[in-house]
């Protein structure tokens, strides 16, 4: 009422609207600010990592939060949605955009094994074959392992990589893929540090009568950037996260052929999940607008120029690298029993380096001390390192495996200022 004292209701209304977090919850606020310096006063070399920008941060941190929109755009269950249809249609255009494709696309999913599980949902009935590569080769969870929806509603076969030069072998896929008859034949990694050959992936799948779903969780900043060959037009389902090399909020995508478009959207929802994160899809939308820059295109070089960098030092270094490098943003390092993977990343977390320990192929270790370390570019490139920088990070990463530890905080402290 014009005029009038507010009441106590309103006023507290408005004092939950802006109070800033430090006001309203010391302790959230002081622990996002011991996260905050983690992350900015160390070396993320976590391959998976990378850092949104501000811009995406203050959309998923906006009042899209607060509005339910089951449904695709223009087809809600709920009023009130018109601004977020604009929101998820921007997104979409601007992610088919970013991979050049006419795909239909979801934005939905809350998480790459979200997008994984639709995409088998919307093809498969429970007790279809999937193969994929095998978990302990650099495979994903999603693809089939045991403890995963994927593993126990899906009968999960796996390839190998092979023997002798730790690569993806397209010939023994083939046999593989033969033999099993699949429905679905999956291509993706979480460690392997080379290129996937999709074109080929999508003849073996053909020639056996399966469908081809390319998981591009990793390697999706690459291939935006045509960095590294593109799945579009031959894989039937495209699936990625959207923090990864992607740089953009934690999430989801699913792409489809067309006509796979009404099968993808309805097991997304409601076969997989209730509403949209709406406010994390715009972030999708802001980090893809950045993706469509000429400086994305310029930081995924980046990204692999450092990474044979780092590779390169390591090697000079005495440390075997799988596949004796990489093509992409990531390597795996084999301790060779100098140290084992476990004791590796937590002598480096207290030097505040953060790397993952990560088995290798045909690792004789079990996987909670394995005998390798996986390390990755994107975080750091972010952050803006070159390739000096980063091989100077391979000469502290040497140093600290090797027990040689002088120096070392201030020679992290110095590469983290930048
Ligand atoms: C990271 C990853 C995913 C999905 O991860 P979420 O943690 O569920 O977002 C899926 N596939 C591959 C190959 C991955 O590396």
């Amino acid at each position: 009422m014009h005029g009038s004292i507010p009441s106590k209701a309103r006023e507290e209304g408005r004092s939950r609207a802006t109070r800033r977090l430090a006001e309203a919850d010391a302790d959230v606020w002081r622990l996002i600010g011991l996260e905050d310096d983690r992350q900015t006063t160390g070396l993320q070399l976590i391959a998976s990592e990378n850092i949104a920008s501000g811009a995406v941060r203050e959309a998923v941190g906006s009042v899209l939060t607060n509005k339910y929109a089951e449904g695709t755009p223009g087809k809600r269950y709920y009023s009130g949605c018109e601004v977020a249809d604009e929101v998820e249609a921007l997104a979409q255009s601007r992610a088919k955009q970013l991979f050049s494709t006419d795909y239909h696309v979801n934005v939905q999913p809350h998480a790459g094994t979200q997008a994984n599980l639709a995409v088998y949902q919307a093809c498969m009935k429970p007790g279809d074959r999937i193969l994929g590569l095998d978990l302990n080769q650099g495979g994903h969870l999603s693809h089939g392992f045991k403890l995963n929806q994927s593993g126990k509603l899906y009968e999960a076969h796996f390839y190998t990589l092979s023997k002798d030069t730790d690569r993806l072998d397209y010939d023994s896929i083939a046999r593989v893929a033969a033999e099993v008859k699949p429905k679905l034949i999956l291509a993706g990694a979480s460690a392997y540090p080379r290129l996937i050959d999709f074109a080929r992936f999508g003849e073996i799948a053909k020639s056996v009568g399966a469908l081809f779903h390319a998981d591009i969780a990793h390697i999706a900043g690459l291939v935006a950037a045509g960095l590294h060959p593109t799945p579009f037009g031959h894989a039937d389902f495209v699936t990625t996260t959207t923090h990864k090399t992607l740089r953009g909020p934690r999430g989801g995508l699913v792409f489809c052929k067309p006509e796979f478009q009404k099968a993808v959207d309805s097991s997304v929802f409601p076969g997989m999940q209730g509403g949209p994160l709406e406010h994390e899809i715009a972030g999708k939308a802001v980090a893809f607008g950045e993706g469509l820059q000429p400086a994305f295109k310029e930081y995924q070089g980046r990204v692999l120029t450092n990474a044979r960098a780092l590779a390169d030092e390591l090697k000079g270094r005495g440390w075997r690298l799988v596949t004796d490098g990489t093509d992409n943003h990531l390597m795996l390092v084999d301790l060779g029993g100098v140290i084992d993977g476990a004791e590796a990343q937590d002598r480096l977390a207290k030097r505040r380096i953060f790397a993952n320990k990560n088995l290798i192929p045909w690792d004789t270790r079990p996987a909670n001390k394995p005998s390798g370390i996986r390390l990755g570019t994107p975080a750091m490139t972010t952050r803006g390192l070159d390739e000096n920088d980063f091989r100077e990070v391979a000469r502290i990463v040497d140093d600290v495996l090797r027990g040689r530890e002088n120096e070392i905080d201030a020679r992290v402290a110095a590469l983290a200022r930048g």
